[in-house]
């Protein structure tokens, strides 16, 4: 990166804070209208950005798009404008006896922080750059956003739409290879919001730190499915075949691996094979399901298997239309169950965010949580089973960013549920008023009454009996 882009960048930066600072103070109105344009944004210009979309992955289906990019970011939108006012309301706090009574007065003002850095990955790319943008808006803040290199073509179309939509003073792509990222992260933001993988998460966060900018990470990690007492094969068995297909299991939230009672595991086996032949007839020739996003990430998933093989796993590839994948450059890939895996393997190390899915099994629901226990914090963590005691005993015993009962992924979905990791899975959240909080500052503002409130309560030199017997009274 050349040193006239890392000035224009932050020259950019210092442009949006000057017109944030001058602006102030700003009204709910204009949020509304910022808001209001990101979702004219992507409604006036979805098909453009599912096309851009499939042609950055190979394939990837414009109706998945539609609901996972488009629709889902607009509806949260919608959702921001809806609770804006609430959440912007400032707070009466209490004050301590017998302040009140004085005159004096607590407040806590919900205040936009100034410029929102917002990093964003290749596999929701439109979510998970207008998502969190919602958000910033709603606590009214500008924001410089710098989406994956690996979307190039979606990332161009979004910066070159932001810019008709927006001021660059209010929100500005900034797009390129990650120098760019790198230099974009060490930016004395007033907050930055990175989703993506740990191991990055971890460089932003050391580059954020020199500046002490707050941060909230997205990060990933192996959300495991639990199936417990009761659960319903067959139903368990289609829900995490569609969590671990849709965009080709490229999901932060994707079900991970999937452990399972050892009298149950055949059952259970066929139970996701079955949901993936309900669904998926054919995967090759399929606009349903989506292409692996580049070759590398083909190549990683491949070796992922072969390793997995090589170390003695059993491995099933699902593929209902007996289609020939050897001779194709689609980088489709069928859904492939491994079994008998051990923690030798990557597959067990790594996130695995593709279309694999290895098999553990249990016989007391207790190792599985022990397992789980014993490695990172998971971002998802789901149980399918019909036994509130077992079901308790998993939720309370275990820690996770999020959790989905009876289904995977879908917590993500509820507006009003803060979403985000914890540990290596994620700090912070957004989404919900969690969300609108974490993008503000929460402005303490004390009122002080005319009466000398030192004198009365013995802070006021010279100290003497007031002071001893105010010190009593706080410690009685
Ligand atoms: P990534 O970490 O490789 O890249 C994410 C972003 O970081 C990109 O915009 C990239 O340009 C930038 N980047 C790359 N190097 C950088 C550096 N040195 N400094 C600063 N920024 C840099 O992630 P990815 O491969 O795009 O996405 C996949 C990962 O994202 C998975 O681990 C997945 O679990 C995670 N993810 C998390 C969420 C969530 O909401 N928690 C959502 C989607 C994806």
């Amino acid at each position: 990166m050349s040193q006239q882009d890392k000035t224009a960048l932050r020259e950019l930066l210092q442009k949006q804070r000057e017109a944030f600072t001058l602006a102030r103070p700003e009204g709910l109105d204009l949020r509304r209208d910022r808001i209001g344009r990101a979702i004219a944004l992507l409604k006036e210009n979805a098909d453009a950005l599912c096309q851009a979309m499939s042609a950055d992955f190979g394939n990837r289906s414009p109706h998945q798009s539609m609901i996972t990019d488009i629709a889902g970011t607009v509806a949260f939108g919608k959702y921001c404008l809806k609770h804006l006012e609430k959440w912007a309301r400032s707070e009466k706090r209490h004050v301590q006896f017998p302040l009140g009574l004085l005159g004096a007065k607590a407040e806590l003002r919900y205040e936009p922080k100034g410029v929102v850095g917002i990093l964003s990955p290749w596999n929701f790319p439109v979510n998970l750059s207008f998502g969190p943008l919602m958000q910033v808006l709603a606590a009214g803040n500008r924001a410089m956003i710098k989406p994956s290199e690996f979307t190039e073509r979606t990332s161009a179309l979004s910066a070159e739409l932001c810019a008709k939509y927006f001021d660059e003073r209010e929100v500005a792509f900034v797009t390129g290879g990650p120098e760019v990222a790198q230099e974009f992260s060490s930016l004395p933001f007033d907050h930055l919001v990175f989703t993506g993988s740990t191991a990055t998460g971890r460089k932003v966060m050391e580059a954020a730190a020199r500046n002490l900018c707050p941060v909230t990470l997205e990060l990933g990690g192996k959300s495991p499915v639990f199936l417990g007492r009761g659960a319903d094969l067959e139903r368990a068995g289609e829900r995490i075949a569609m969590g671990k297909m849709m965009n080709a299991g490229q999901i932060c939230l994707a079900p991970d691996y999937m452990y399972v009672p050892h009298d149950q595991e055949d059952a259970a086996i066929a139970a996701v094979e079955l949901g993936v032949h309900r669904m998926y007839p054919t995967l090759l020739e399929n606009d349903d399901y989506a292409s692996v996003v580049t070759d590398r990430h083909f190549d990683r998933l491949k070796a992922m298997v072969e390793d997995a093989r090589d170390k003695g796993a059993e491995v099933i590839e699902v593929n209902p239309g007996k289609e020939d994948f050897s001779n194709t450059n689609a980088r489709k890939m069928p859904l492939t169950i491994l079994r008998n895996v051990t923690d030798e393997m990557q597959a067990m190390q790594e996130e695995i965010f593709g279309p694999v899915l290895p098999v553990r099994t249990y016989r007391e629901i207790g190792e599985a949580i022990d397992y789980v226990n014993d490695r990172d914090r998971p971002l998802g963590l789901y149980y399918f089973g019909g036994d509130p005691g077992e079901r308790e005993e998993v939720l309370t015993r275990t820690i996770s960013g999020g959790v989905t009962v009876n289904d995977v992924i879908f917590h993500v979905s509820m507006e009003d549920l803060p979403f985000g990791g914890v540990g290596p899975s994620g700090i912070g959240a957004y989404h919900g008023v969690e969300g609108f909080r974490e993008f503000s500052h929460a402005r303490a503002v004390y009122t002080q009454p005319k009466i000398d409130v030192a004198k009365l309560g013995g802070f006021k030199p010279p100290y003497g009996a007031a002071t001893e017997k105010a010190v009593r009274g706080l410690m009685k």
